[in-house]
């Protein structure tokens, strides 16, 4: 399994020199600190690259052929990760930015993605998002468009309409 910190780090719970320093410098949270290890405890071959504590939720950030095993069956996984993490737990595949996009705006759906060009030649994406759906989406706008870009380092900006 592949996590944010290397084997004997999730094993023993204790932080060695090289993954202390990721978390130091920011590479690594608390938060993929705790999962690996509450993942390593479970004795299964789960892994995953990034986990981001959010207000309300836990977004876990890994390939697409984990999120079967993140669920597990009849969602037994999900239930156990999400007690022990004291969060719900929301795990999206790691894709393009706009399938990141599609996925943090889910179960609201995005009216349409365009690319828009900045006068320093740099480009965003605007998110068309209906109005109405605002109180469906599971964290802040704000919060949205920092978490997507430190995942996938594009410039997104969500615009109701
Ligand atoms: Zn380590």
């Amino acid at each position: 399994m592949v996590l944010p910190i290397c084997e004997i780090c999730a094993k023993s719970g204790v932080l060695c020199s090289a993954c202390e320093s990721k978390l130091q410098k920011g590479k690594i949270s608390e938060t993929d600190v705790e999962l690996s290890k509450i993942l390593h405890e479970l004795g299964q071959d789960i892994g995953f690259d990034h986990a981001i504590n959010t207000e309300n939720v836990i977004i876990v950030v890994t390939a697409k052929d984990q999120i079967g095993n993140f669920i597990g069956k009849g969602g037994d996984n999900l239930k156990i990760l999400s007690d022990k993490l004291g969060k719900q737990l929301k795990v999206i595949g790691r894709g393009s930015l706009e399938e990141t996009i599609h996925d943090f705006v889910a179960p609201v759906k995005v009216l349409g993605i365009n690319t828009v060009f900045k006068p320093d030649g740099s480009t965003t994406k605007r998110v068309r998002v209906r109005s109405k759906d605002k109180k469906k989406l599971r964290m802040s706008p704000e919060e949205m468009e920092k978490l997507i870009k430190s995942l996938t380092d594009g410039e997104i900006e969500i615009l109701f309409e």
